[in-house]
């Protein structure tokens, strides 16, 4: 595409050590592991393996950085601000290379990661402007006195993210504990610990002092959990599933009850009536739920069809599914690539064979492509019943489950009837069908004629097992956030109506 440079199939590998006070170091045990390509499930390289005695040490130089008196504790609100605007350029600058590394190690389409590199320099930005406008309030108390609030820096935040967007959730995490004036020890996903080391590196570039944030590759139930368990940390923040979600909650709980924020899964219901515009809606559900290979947490898994539109929505969809591009993620015109390794591989074959098995109809798709790395076709099932395995549990994976219902009465409830509650949709060109199943859908986020809309300056998150608190958040305390509401978050205008917005 015009404009885009072209991906390094050969990125340098510059930076596979643990970040800590602005230097790479290696581990404390001397050991290292290995992150593969998805592609061909090649190593591409050793990365040092942090620890409890590395998060230790990590945790100990956030805490020191943050001391009162420290240069980032006396540093003005509007120079961490300057900071982040560098760093937005450096991530800018660097876009090609960190695309390159990103479809290196986690095997999305280089066009993908570029802009989802340029969606995080963004990010970085919008969280600058809001370093020195976090304002306190003054109440008027009863008595002769004069109360006011004043927002503080959390502290130490602990950061553990997942391997699906590696620099979005990198940034979606760090740009807000900076711009608020924490200090932070990253934990990446130990699939995909590339991107993360390189992001280190621009930070000390930008000029983020010594200690103010540590990147500590490593497993999830040895570094994670030490990173979790630490009495020094003040607050962990965590993307990832719903069962990890879970230890965390406790681990935060029993050390220091410390706060804590859970970015989890989901198995977002998307629903399609008779009067939508169909085209429109086959082609959006399917990149709802397809868009990165199915290793999306608001993916919208669960298609419920109107009956009266079933037959020919899923011809549609059959088509469009047997017309994406998979395969090598450095070609331009790939859709998605493989899955990010041989586990999430193998959960997904099986789930696919549970779907056969209990009785839904494989419409297209449904097995390995090719005979290296981890791709799967895009996969689509029909006659889905609500309590078969692939419309109950999280697939992660390019797999459309294609539900039909009858009323707006009935697919509420079954929309709803669900541990999860992340991400809804609904086509309609009817305004009331829409606001009538927006309001009632148990859900953090809900679109109207389109999906997976999400834009920084709108919280996200989920209600009931997909999580708690919001991202895009700022982290101070006493905790600033008015985002407990649902919000609906994004309608696109349809055939009857004209552009508009609507947010709760
Ligand atoms: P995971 O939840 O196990 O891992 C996510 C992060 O948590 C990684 O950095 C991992 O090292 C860390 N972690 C693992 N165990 C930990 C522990 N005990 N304490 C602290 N940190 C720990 O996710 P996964 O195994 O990579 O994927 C499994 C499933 O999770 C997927 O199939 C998908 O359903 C879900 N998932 C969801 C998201 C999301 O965006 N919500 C992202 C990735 C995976």
């Amino acid at each position: 595409m015009a404009g885009i440079p072209p991906p390094i199939r050969e990125p340098e590998l510059k930076y596979t050590q643990i970040f800590i006070k602005n230097e790479f170091v290696n581990s404390v045990s001397g050991k290292t592991f290995p992150t593969v390509n998805p592609a061909n499930a090649k190593k591409i390289c050793d990365v040092q393996e942090g620890d409890k005695a590395d998060i230790d040490i990590a945790v100990a130089a956030a805490k020191e950085a943050f001391k009162i008196g420290s240069k980032w504790r006396t540093m003005d609100a509007s120079k961490r601000g300057s900071l982040l605007l560098k760093l937005a350029d450096l991530i800018e600058r660097d876009a090609q290379q960190l695309a390159s590394l990103e479809t290196l190690d986690n095997g999305k389409p280089y066009m993908t990661a570029f802009f989802e590199v340029l969606f995080s320099a963004g990010v970085v930005r919008y969280y600058a402007g809001w370093a020195d406008k976090v304002h306190g309030k003054t109440i008027p108390v009863d008595g002769d006195y004069w109360c006011f609030t004043k927002h503080e820096p959390v502290g130490v935040c602990g950061q553990i993210i997942p391997w699906n967007y590696p620099v979005p959730m990198f940034v979606w995490k760090i740009a807000p504990a900076l711009a608020a004036g924490c200090t932070l020890v990253v934990k990446p996903a130990e699939q995909t610990p590339l991107t993360a080391l390189y992001c280190a590196s621009l930070c000390k570039e930008a000029g983020i002092p010594s200690g103010v944030l540590n990147v500590v590759p490593g497993y999830g139930p040895t570094a994670g959990a030490a990173l979790t368990g630490h009495a020094d940390v003040n607050k962990v923040a965590f993307t990832g599933s719903t069962e990890i979600g879970q230890l965390i909650l406790q681990a935060a709980g029993q050390s220091n009850l410390k706060r804590t924020t859970l970015e989890l899964g989901g198995k977002s219901p998307n629903v399609i009536f008779a009067d939508c515009d169909l085209d429109s809606a086959v082609k959006e559900a399917q990149e709802g739920v397809m868009v990165n290979a199915g290793q999306c947490c608001v993916a919208g898994s669960r298609t419920f069809v109107q009956e009266e539109i079933y037959d020919k929505f899923i011809e549609a969809t059959k088509k469009l599914a047997e017309e994406r591009k998979v395969g090598d993620p450095y070609d331009l015109q790939t859709y998605y690539g493989p899955q990010i390794d041989e586990e999430q591989f193998n959960k997904i074959m099986d789930l696919i064979q549970a779907g056969q098995k209990e009785g839904a109809r494989l419409v297209t798709g449904g097995g390995r492509l090719g005979d290296q790395g981890y791709f799967i076709k895009p996969t689509v099932f029909a006659d889905v019943k609500d309590n078969m395995r692939i419309a109950k549990e999280e697939i992660f994976g390019p797999v459309q489950n294609i539900i039909k219902f009858k009323t707006m009465e009935e697919v509420i409830e079954r929309a709803n009837d669900t541990t999860y509650g992340l991400g809804a949709a609904v086509f309609t060109n009817d305004l009331n069908k829409a606001m009538t199943f927006a309001q009632a859908v148990q859900a953090g986020s809900v679109w109207i004629n389109c999906y997976n809309v999400v834009r920084i300056q709108a919280p996200f998150g989920g209600f009931k097992m997909s999580g708690i608190g919001r991202e895009f958040n700022i982290p101070s305390s006493p905790a600033y956030g008015v985002f407990i509401s649902q919000l609906i978050r994004y309608a696109r205008a349809s055939t009857k109506y004209t552009d508009f917005v609507l947010r709760a």
